[in-house]
């Protein structure tokens, strides 16, 4: 068994056999050619079959995938019609007395790498297309006709990439799943690829090319991105009751969207989803996830190699905020420190990093970073309904040095006339148990209360939670850890404040029971399991 990692686009998984996706012989050669207008006139005929071809390809995909993501074949046909493009092969052609295909191909390249080589993902993500309608011209002049693919069982296609195009051509019913070896999460490929409902992992690299032959047994894992070859029969088992279970949660998810968290005695309760990057919002929604609880802000600042500007904060929380349009939406300031590490913070090496310089930590002894992120937080914050959490919180003079900034950063808002909501939400997280022991001291400072049970959990039972050997020893049902919660829910309420669960536990069906007698008001969970927990909670029955 052999096991490589891509990305995964679409969250399900396939077993099954390889088919290798062959592409078309393209290659192009060189040859002069005296009849210029010839050639052109060669350029104009396959350009009219490509257009019917492009045509045909968008009303197929209106069929499978809807109108948004058919709407890249419109792209294409107006890219086909480019004056700057249709200009450049007529150049080719006139000046270097050349055959139409080496003119297509020449071109095709000088355009796929100028959008390449754009700084917006979108412009980039263009330059295979350029390519794939290109290709199709060259195909069409060479006279290779359209093939799908022959196979008579359900595949899982494997390529190098795969063209928008080739990816509608082929016939969903006969694809397991799409495995390929480059492209990006961002292109049309990987978006159509998750609209089909087809499982998709890619990037998975040059090497899995190397390994795969068709025929070969094969699990496609496109929640983790993980492909196994060969898998042995623990594996194999493994998968084949993953898949079971998802398909088992889909069907539930079909019952359960639109309803409420409601309790047989009619208690409700908020049920959210948590996120680590705006790419996830798609899951909240189909999901039908009330909110977002907990949005782990620090991705911006691990995938960047400087810290992120206010600009490209604002941006991705104006874009959370918009696409959840009025739900409530909970971000948390950066939690960076301990497990999470960015060089640029130049953060010293600690004998306990999960003890040391973390989280608000962080952001109280460099405000200039807290209060760039809170800017950005405060401004986004007429797109939606946003709470802003403190992660870490050990201690009352934390949160109120946490509030003045707050408002030295709307002052400074005011002063320099820029919007923000007057209804922003501040809370905390409890994820020491200082912070649930002084809840009572707490509550009164802020809005709402989140119990983050990972950190909960470690810092109670004295358990690193990266370390492996002592996760038999971190019971996240033990009485303290259900105490703590107890008690901060008790006083959250006393103090007129409203309490969230977002940590792992908050899925834990067996516990939904106990945190809905406590009174917690909200759980925030893995998109995943958002309607497995609403599932649990509207059969309990507290007897009220
Ligand atoms: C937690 O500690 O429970 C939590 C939600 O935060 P994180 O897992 O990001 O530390
Ligand atoms: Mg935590």
């Amino acid at each position: 068994m052999k096991k490589f990692a891509g990305k995964g686009v679409y969250g399900a998984v396939a077993i099954g056999r390889i088919s290798i996706f062959k592409k078309k012989d393209l290659s192009v050669k060189r040859v002069h050619r005296n009849d210029t207008a010839g050639e052109i006139k060669r350029v104009e005929c396959a350009k009219n079959e490509t257009r019917e071809q492009i045509k045909k390809l968008y009303e197929k995909a209106l069929k499978e995938v809807g109108e948004a993501n058919a709407q890249i074949f419109e792209v294409h046909m107006m890219m086909l019609d480019d004056e700057d493009y249709n200009g450049s092969i007529e150049n080719i052609i006139e000046t270097q007395k050349v055959n139409a295909e080496y003119a297509i191909a020449v071109t095709a390249d000088h355009f796929a790498e100028m959008f390449a080589a754009m700084d917006d993902a979108y412009m980039q993500a263009r330059s295979a297309d350029v390519k794939d309608i290109s290709n199709r011209m060259i195909a069409n002049l060479m006279g290779q006709k359209e093939e799908n693919n022959a196979s008579e069982d359900k595949v899982i296609i494997c390529a190098e990439d795969l063209a928008p195009s080739e990816t509608v051509t082929l016939d969903k019913d006969k694809v397991l799943a799409f495995v390929t070896a480059y492209g990006s999460s961002n292109s049309h490929t990987a978006i159509l690829a998750g609209n089909m409902n087809i499982p998709a992992v890619i990037g998975v690299g040059e090497e899995f090319l190397g390994e795969i032959r068709d025929g070969q047994n094969a699990i496609v894992d496109g929640f983790t991105g993980e492909i196994y070859l060969e898998p042995d029969e623990e594996t194999l088992q493994k998968f084949i009751h993953k898949q079971k279970e998802d398909e088992e949660h889909k069907k539930l998810l079909l019952n359960l969207k639109g309803r409420e968290n409601v309790t047989v005695d009619g208690t409700k309760i908020n049920i959210y989803a948590n996120i680590g990057s705006v790419d996830h919002i798609g899951a909240v929604l189909a999901n039908d996830a009330g909110g977002i609880g907990l949005f782990r802000s620090e991705f911006l600042y691990l995938e960047n190699s400087d810290f992120p500007t206010e600009e490209q904060q604002f941006s991705a929380y104006k874009k959370v905020l918009e696409t959840m349009a009025g739900k409530p939406v909970i971000i948390r300031t950066l939690d960076i420190g301990a497990d999470k590490q960015a060089d640029y913070f130049g953060l010293k090496k600690e004998e306990n990093p999960a003890l040391g310089m973390r989280a608000i930590r962080i952001c109280l002894t460099r405000p200039e970073i807290f209060k760039t992120q809170l800017r950005a937080l405060y401004r986004a914050s007429v797109f939606g309904k946003l709470g802003i959490m403190f992660p870490m919180i050990t201690s009352e003079s934390e949160v109120r040095q946490i509030l003045e900034i707050c408002e030295e950063v709307r002052k400074e808002l005011t002063g320099e006339g820029i919007e923000f909501s007057p209804d922003v939400e501040l809370g905390i997280m409890i994820e020491t148990p200082a912070a649930a022991i002084i809840s009572d001291k707490l509550a009164p400072l802020v809005d709402f209360f989140s119990v983050g049970t990972n950190d909960l959990t470690q810092y109670t039972l004295a358990c690193d939670r990266q370390n492996p050997d002592v996760e038999v020893f971190a019971d996240t049902h033990h009485e303290a850890i259900l105490r703590l919660i107890a008690m901060a829910a008790d006083n959250a309420h006393k103090n007129g404040a409203w309490i969230g669960i977002c940590g792992e536990l908050a899925a834990d069906t067996e516990l939904s029971e106990t945190f809905l007698r406590m009174g917690i008001d909200e759980l925030s969970v893995a998109p995943s399991y958002v309607l497995k927990v609403r599932d649990t909670v509207r059969k309990i029955d507290l007897g009220k």
